[in-house]
């Protein structure tokens, strides 16, 4: 199962993909996970894609084609993966399209979670994560049992830097004017899955589920 998670931020994509993985086996892909990883670690390439996501900006295509190109390496890749917020520009879908190539891959699925966009900045602004273990929450939708506290690990919660309201906005335009036309790139292709993003978690996993066993 090779898959693309195609969706404006806040759609959930992040939350399926680890509904996704129990499922299906497969590994996620997130190219923001990846590039948080990057700036907590003060790596060259952290120090480098902070200047962008702090602006709610696209970190420069070349650099995460390299990373994406690598980690389809990985042989936990060999069964299928989730790419999660990859591609997101015309060039990355280019790139992804001459790597699987050179692998002998292809796409078979690009679920595209749709969304209101009050929606979008509601579910954005109340997102808090567990610095210690990664779990997501949500202030109003999905609160922890005690305030600011990790109910699995204990660990703090915070709001990513990037999850602020200007920010969410400068996001959300980003996302339309730079990724919105990949949904024809794959639609054009007969790989694209609209799947409505409002409603119960439970209730969008078994939409996609259902979208992608066909
Ligand atoms: P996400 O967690 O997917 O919303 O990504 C957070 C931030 O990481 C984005 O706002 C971008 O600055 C950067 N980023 C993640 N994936 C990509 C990508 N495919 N291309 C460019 N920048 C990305």
């Amino acid at each position: 199962m090779n898959l693309i998670l195609l969706g404006p931020p806040g759609s959930g994509k992040g939350t399926q993909a680890q509904m996704m993985i129990e499922r299906y086996h497969v590994p996620q892909i997130s190219t923001g996970d990846i590039l948080r990883g990057a700036v907590k670690e003060k790596t060259p390439l952290g120090i480098e894609a902070k200047r962008y996501m702090d602006q709610g900006k696209l970190v420069p295509d070349e650099v995460v084609v390299g990373i994406v190109r690598d980690r389809l390496k990985v042989s936990d890749c060999n069964s299928g993966f989730i790419l999660d917020g990859f591609p997101r520009t015309l060039p990355q879908a280019e790139a992804l399209d001459s790597t699987l190539k050179e692998m002998e891959r292809g796409i078979d699925h690009v679920v595209n979670i749709e969304m209101d966009k009050d929606e979008l900045i509601k579910r954005l602004t109340g997102r808090r994560t567990c610095r210690r273990c990664g779990v997501m929450y949500h202030i109003i939708f999905d609160p922890p049992k005690k305030d600011g506290i990790c109910d699995k690990c204990g660990g703090d919660l915070y709001q990513r830097d990037d999850d602020k309201e200007e920010t969410i906005k400068a996001r959300l335009q980003v996302y339309e004017k730079q990724t919105t036309p990949l949904i024809e790139y794959y639609r054009k292709r007969g790989a694209l899955r609209s799947i409505d993003g409002m409603g119960e978690i439970k209730e969008i996993f078994q939409k996609i589920a259902k979208a992608i066993e066909l």
